[in-house]
Order: C-alpha cells, then sequence, then structure tokens
C-alpha cells in the first residue's frame, strides 16, 4: 500500500515502488488538499511512468483516530454526526479522484456498524453507504467494505442489507485479530462472494479490554499467513496480495521480507 512505504510524499513513495519493483498499488486517503484534478493527473503520469496500476483507492478522514476502541468508534467512518455531510463530500471527491487515476474500487472503514438494526443510527448508516455505493455505481467502480470492525457474519448481513451489486470486500486478516473480533481464515469463507482485495498484514490479539492488538511484520503475528494465502487459493481469489505495514521502524525491510514470505506461499 502506498502509504506503508516509509516515503510521506505520495509522487516519492511510487517513484520509491518502482525502485522495488512493485507492479500494483493501494491508494491511502489523500488530504484535502491533494484532492483535486491537477493532483490525480500527477499522481497517474507517476504510476504510468512507475509501471504501476493502481488498485484500490481509501477513503478516510483527517481526524480518524485508531488509537484505542473508543477513539475508532468516535472517530473513524461514517458515524460521526457532526461531520457526516463534509465526510460524504469529501468521500465522493476521493471516488472522483479514484476514477481520475484509473482504481477500479474504492474502499474505507465505515465504522462500527450499529448492532441495533431498527436504531435511526443504522438507518443512516446504510442510507450514507447506499448513496456512495450508488455514487461509484454510476462512475463504473465498486465501493468496497475494510474488514476489522465487525465479525465476518455482520459485515455480511450489512452488505446484503445495502442490496447493490458493486459492493466488494477488502479483506485484512490482521484487523480482525487486533478489533478482536473473529479468527480470520475461517471468516475469508463467509466473506468470500465479495472479497476484491486484501490486505496482506499481521497482528496479535488485543491483551487489555478497549485497546487493539498489535500488528507486527508479516509472518510474525497470530494470523498464520500461509494458511490465509491457501485459503484465498481455496476460494479461487485472483486479485493482488497487497502488503500492509502500518507500524515499525523499517517499513522498506518489512516490506521485503512480506514479499518473500508471499511469495513462499504462492509457489507452494
Ligand atoms: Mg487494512
Amino acid at each position: 500500500m502506498l502509504c506503508c512505504i516509509g516515503e510521506s510524499d505520495p509522487l516519492q513513495a511510487i517513484a520509491k515502488l518502482k525502485e522495488l519493483g512493485v507492479k500494483a498499488t493501494q491508494l491511502c486517503p489523500w488530504t484535502p488538499e491533494q484532492l483535486t484534478s491537477e493532483y490525480a493527473a500527477k499522481v497517474k503520469a507517476a504510476l504510468a511512468d512507475a509501471g504501476v496500476t493502481p488498485t484500490t483507492q481509501f477513503i478516510g478522514f483527517p481526524e480518524e483516530s485508531y488509537v484505542d476502541i473508543a477513539a475508532v468508534e468516535r472517530t473513524v467512518g461514517f458515524l460521526w454526526e457532526e461531520k457526516l455531510a463534509e465526510r460524504i463530500e469529501t468521500a465522493k471527491k476521493t471516488i472522483d479522484f479514484a476514477v481520475a487515476v484509473g482504481a477500479p474500487h474504492a474502499a474505507a472503514h465505515i465504522g462500527f456498524v450499529p448492532r441495533d438494526k431498527a436504531s435511526p443510527k443504522y438507518q443512516r448508516l446504510l442510507e450514507t453507504i447506499r448513496e456512495l455505493v450508488d455514487y461509484c455505481a454510476a462512475r463504473g467502480l465498486t465501493f468496497v467494505f475494510e474488514t476489522g470492525q465487525e465479525t465476518a457474519e455482520e459485515m455480511r448481513e450489512f452488505i446484503e442489507a445495502i442490496d447493490r451489486p458493486n459492493v466488494g470486500v477488502n479483506f485484512d486478516p490482521a484487523n480482525m485479530i487486533l478489533y478482536g473480533k473473529d479468527k480470520p481464515i475461517e471468516a475469508v469463507d463467509v466473506l468470500a462472494p465479495w472479497i476484491v482485495s486484501c490486505h496482506c498484514k499481521d497482528g496479535e490479539w488485543p491483551t487489555e479490554e478497549g485497546k487493539l492488538g498489535h500488528e507486527t511484520p508479516l509472518g510474525e503475528g497470530q494470523v498464520n499467513i500461509p494458511a490465509f494465502i491457501a485459503k484465498l487459493k481455496s476460494i479461487g481469489y485472483k486479485g493482488v496480495l497487497c502488503v500492509e505495514r502500518e507500524g515499525g521502524p523499517d517499513r522498506v525491510g518489512d516490506f521485503l521480507k512480506a514479499r518473500a514470505l508471499l511469495e513462499k506461499c504462492k509457489a507452494e
């Protein structure tokens, strides 16, 4: 993933991907200043020059915090009522950006889906996401849910409630563990019909109430990466294996080790 390579400037990060021989990348959320058609043209040209294909464009917002469960509940996705109109606007601009650079998917953490389906909060989230899914559909894009903040069954139920064909899942096996929500290998089966992309990320289960678990370099956490790749193969997954590394002092070193591990798993 572009922002996981240890370069803060996206154009330099794309040059770094070229150096590393990376052929495809997901794109992280852009700052409000970057969300323009001029900047999208620059990113598109840089990707073409580097021979890197953009796959999934992530939607995100400046105030989002992943420091603990309470912060995620408060700040992530489309549940913050006062910011909802602004966020829908940003999401649509990000979808336009995805179209401009040629990414076929727009993805987001939508926030914790309320459990009470009759609640106004649940209904509002459903309507908001439908609006964005339809905005994607009109532009030939798939709207993609990143896994993590709910069990696979809960995500499946919400996707079915959205009731639109252009929806998918970006399956992040580590998030299921980090949020203490589900067993990732089994969860692949539940979400298999919708998985269009994935994050190859690893981590350890939370040990403290209200906290997230710890992310680790790929292969060093509790996902069981060889079993995850074997499971993706078994469902016929043909998408990109996208390395995501959100912490640690040596992003490039961790990426290179992750790529070697994935190549070994793919060959098995
Ligand atoms: Mg992820």
